[in-house]
């Protein structure tokens, strides 16, 4: 790593990628007046800094004009860039769905890419769900050939804001390379965890997508899932630091947004302690009726037990009209018999929280010996949940054609 003059050490460490340059990315507004204070500039060249990366999304030191050009010039010299990951490639569905590769900036990311997918919805029926984020985040597998490649290197082609075809859009996220929690059907885990990403590389990856779709802050209705690859709760401090970047710099809502996890009580408990206004919805992966089911498809309950998990949730103080989302993947003969259904709704009744239930049917993959649950089991399911008076949706697939599936990801783009 080159050498920098003292007073231009990044301050907040944790979000430097230790490559070639410094991703200027990732700091906040108030770490970027510090720097720039440090570095003896006024601090305002801070804020004027963020706003270009944040508000405008400019992805070059050289495009910030509210900058002398001499600082540019100097920070580009002295080792700093935007540094905010980029789409790679990106893989488009016939229903809109779109998947992006996003490369993460920094010499030790070189070959590291992760996934998000975009996915637009129509007008349909979803007026009035405030906040409401439920819709299919995984989808079956599809041959690759069925892929269509729509772009390379740099395909950010800003849409046409007057022409784009999509009123509402959810935008999911990866928040690891990989995860270490091993749930027996998610392909993810295949992976092991092979490192955390850093609160620029998951904010970015949502920027990017912002811009590409050229969604207007404050107008558009786009929500974040934190379900792609990774379990946030194992990078918290990355995961709520993106997400405060998210809130405060660029300018999306918390109540559009959701985190999901396979239930790691300390992040849990450390997540209830967030102020409402700033935190996301929280999701959490049942995927089983009881411990027993719970345990051998998701190994980390024998760590944290489900009423484990349910005290830590309970500990969350709830928005007006929010609920807890839990998500319950259905896999053949394993999880998704009537029995299971009426064990799910005493379960969440007994809760006490309230609540909901997103059925997902399980997606195969390579190597994962389970099967999908029949059309029939999973709408039996559902009418069970709905007639035992529990609120139940089922996620339907999205762009199948070309592997977006959230429980899916990366696993699907090696040849
Ligand atoms: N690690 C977090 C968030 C990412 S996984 C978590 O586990 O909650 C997001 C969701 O995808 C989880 O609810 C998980 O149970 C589900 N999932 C994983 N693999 C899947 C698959 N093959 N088919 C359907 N859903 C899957
Ligand atoms: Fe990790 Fe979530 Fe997959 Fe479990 S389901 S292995 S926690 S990504």
């Amino acid at each position: 790593m080159r050498e920098k003059p003292a007073q231009l050490v990044p301050l907040d460490a944790a979000d430097a990628s230790g490559g070639q340059s410094e991703p200027l990315f990732g700091f906040d507004a108030e770490s970027l007046s510090r720097l720039l204070v440090s570095a003896g500039e006024p601090a305002f060249r801070g804020n004027q800094i963020a706003e270009a990366m944040y508000r405008q999304w400019l992805s070059e030191i050289s495009e910030i004009s509210t900058l002398p050009a001499a600082l540019r010039v100097k920070l580009a010299a002295e080792g700093w860039q935007v540094g905010r990951p980029a789409i790679a490639r990106a893989f488009q569905s016939v229903d809109g769905t779109e998947r992006y590769l996003i490369e993460l900036v920094g010499a030790r990311a070189k070959s590291e890419t992760v996934e998000t997918v975009w996915m637009p919805e129509g007008d349909g029926g979803e007026a009035g769900d405030e906040g409401e984020s439920e819709q299919d985040l995984r989808a079956p597998s599809f041959p690759r050939q069925f892929a269509e490649r729509v772009g390379e290197n740099k395909p950010q082609s800003a849409l046409d804001p007057e022409t784009k075809d999509w009123s509402r859009a959810t935008v999911c996220i990866s928040s690891q390379v990989g995860c270490a929690v091993n749930c027996q059907f998610c392909l993810t885990a295949k992976l092991g965890l092979q490192r955390n990403r850093t609160a620029g590389e998951i904010a970015g990856q949502v920027v990017a997508v912002l811009e590409r779709q050229a969604v207007r802050i404050g107008r558009d209705r786009v929500n974040l899932v934190f379900m792609g690859m990774g379990e946030p709760f194992l990078n918290y401090d990355n995961f709520m630091a993106a997400v405060r970047l998210l809130v405060r710099e660029v300018g999306l809502s918390p109540r559009r947004m959701t985190v999901s996890t396979s239930g790691i009580v300390p992040g849990i408990e450390r997540f209830a302690l967030e102020p409402p206004d700033l935190r996301p919805k929280l999701a959490i992966s049942l995927n089983a009726p009881n411990d027993t089911i719970r345990a051998e498809i998701m190994p980390i309950n024998r760590k944290w037990p489900i009423s484990e998990v349910i005290a830590a949730v309970r500990l969350v103080p709830l928005r007006p009209r929010e609920r807890i989302t839990f998500e319950y993947v259905l896999l053949g003969g394993v999880t998704d018999h009537p029995e299971h259904a009426r064990e799910v709704a005493r379960l969440v009744r007994r809760s006490g929280l309230p609540a909901k239930v997103n059925l997902i049917a399980w997606n195969p993959g390579p190597g994962i010996a389970y099967t999908m649950p029949s059309p029939e089991a999973v709408a039996i399911f559902h009418e069970l949940l709905i007639g035992e008076g529990i609120a139940a949706y089922i996620r339907q697939p999205r762009g199948r054609d070309i592997f977006a599936a959230c429980g899916q990801l990366k696993r699907t783009m090696e040849a």
